[in-house]
């Protein structure tokens, strides 16, 4: 089978060269040329000698993944439909803003987690992705998009914030994420790159070790009893247990403060009880908030709280000193916010039609 070069990492396509008996310093060039130069064709690789360039051709491709669909919206954001084969698709989302231009990327076709406010959730799990679809994200955008007057990426951060949880595949992602920092690739510095995790405690240690990147956690509720209901992950993980997985991230982490997510969930998680059980609940952990407006998708449920009350639950957090976002939404136009994305999953778990299931045995039941 021909192997994808997008799939190594440096130290893999090292090892890749010396089994071959090439040099070591082969995988540097190639870095550069697939990924700082975004070039797939082994043929303009031209500081390569012929022999190997043809060897290479012959037993290797760098396939980057197809695009579907490509969308721009009036707000600059534009988003990228990737094909992920057997009827999937994923998306990546670029975000650009007056300081830097930001890459969401998707790490699975759906999510296995179900959290409940959650679009990509609703739709299912169907795989991870291959570290080639992973990076091959940052490769179509960064092609699409090129770099600005100066000669600057117009890419400066990402965030695994796309459709799935990026912990939860997590060599795919370390490898990816190793690319993004390698000076020959992307050489994204540690600090711009973030994760966000719905909150898998082992693999936060894990990450801490091996790639220790800025980290969001997906928090939505002060207490275990309303955490357990919309991120079903905290039954598993419960609060305590998380919050003492940031402390120990802090250790190793890049910057020297997590980054609590929320999602604003009108009459469910809103109310100023909640600010200031929130409060207690980090207090021992150095944080900033992001409040992000619930973003709805049909049938969801849920409605976004009022622009009253999110200002009044920021307040809270920010007359105890923590420094507040409010996420803007962006690319409305195209459904590209933060939790819409939907791709194309086809479910294994069953979900959906487990659902659709329950919703008739409850209108039998009403009916
Ligand atoms: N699985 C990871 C990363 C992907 S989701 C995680 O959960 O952290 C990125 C962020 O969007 C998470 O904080 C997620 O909880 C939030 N999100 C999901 N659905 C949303 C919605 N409908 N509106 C607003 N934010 C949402
Ligand atoms: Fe998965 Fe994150 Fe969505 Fe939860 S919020 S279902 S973890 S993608």
């Amino acid at each position: 089978m021909t192997v994808n070069l997008l799939d190594f990492d440096q130290p893999k396509l090292v090892k890749f060269f010396t089994e071959q008996g090439e040099k070591t310093f082969r995988a540097k060039q190639l870095m550069r040329w697939m990924h700082h130069f975004g070039v797939h064709d082994f043929e303009q690789m031209t500081d390569i000698a012929r022999p190997l360039r043809e060897s290479l051709a012959a037993t290797a491709e760098i396939r980057p993944p197809e695009v579907k669909l490509e969308q721009i919206s009036d707000d600059g954001t534009r988003k990228w439909l990737i094909e992920a084969g057997g009827g999937n698709g994923i998306e990546t989302v670029f975000i650009p803003e007056d300081e830097r231009g930001t890459l969401c990327v998707s790490s699975q076709v759906g999510c296995a987690l179900e959290c409940t406010f959650c679009s990509t959730g609703r739709q299912g799990f169907n795989r991870n992705l291959t570290v080639a679809e992973i990076i091959g994200q940052l490769w179509v955008a960064n092609k699409a998009l090129g770099r600005d007057p100066k000669g600057d990426r117009i890419i400066s951060n990402v965030v695994m914030m796309g459709m799935g949880e990026p912990l939860a595949n997590f060599d795919n992602v370390v490898t990816a994420l190793n690319i993004m920092l390698d000076d020959s690739a992307y050489g994204l510095s540690r600090r711009r790159v973030t994760v966000s995790t719905s909150g898998l405690v082992p693999a936060m240690d894990r990450l801490g070790d091996e790639c220790p990147v800025a980290l969001a956690v997906s928090l939505h509720a002060p207490n275990d009893k309303l955490r357990d209901e919309i991120v079903p992950i905290n039954q598993k993980y419960p609060l305590k247990e998380l919050m003492a997985a940031c402390r120990r991230y802090l250790e190793k982490a890049p910057r020297d403060f997590v980054t609590f997510e929320y999602v604003m969930l009108d009459d469910v998680n809103d109310k100023l009880q909640h600010a200031q059980e929130l409060l207690s609940l980090v207090q021992d952990v150095p944080c900033k908030f992001n409040l992000i407006p619930f973003n709805p998708f049909p049938d969801s449920g849920y409605r976004t709280s009022s622009s009253d009350n999110i200002h009044r639950f920021r307040d809270v957090l920010m007359r105890a000193g923590h420094i507040v976002t409010t996420r803007k939404t962006r690319g409305d136009d195209i459904d590209a916010a933060c939790g819409q994305l939907a791709g194309q999953v086809q479910d294994k778990t069953r979900r959906v039609e487990k659902r659709v299931l329950i919703h008739h045995r409850q209108r039998q039941a009403v009916i």
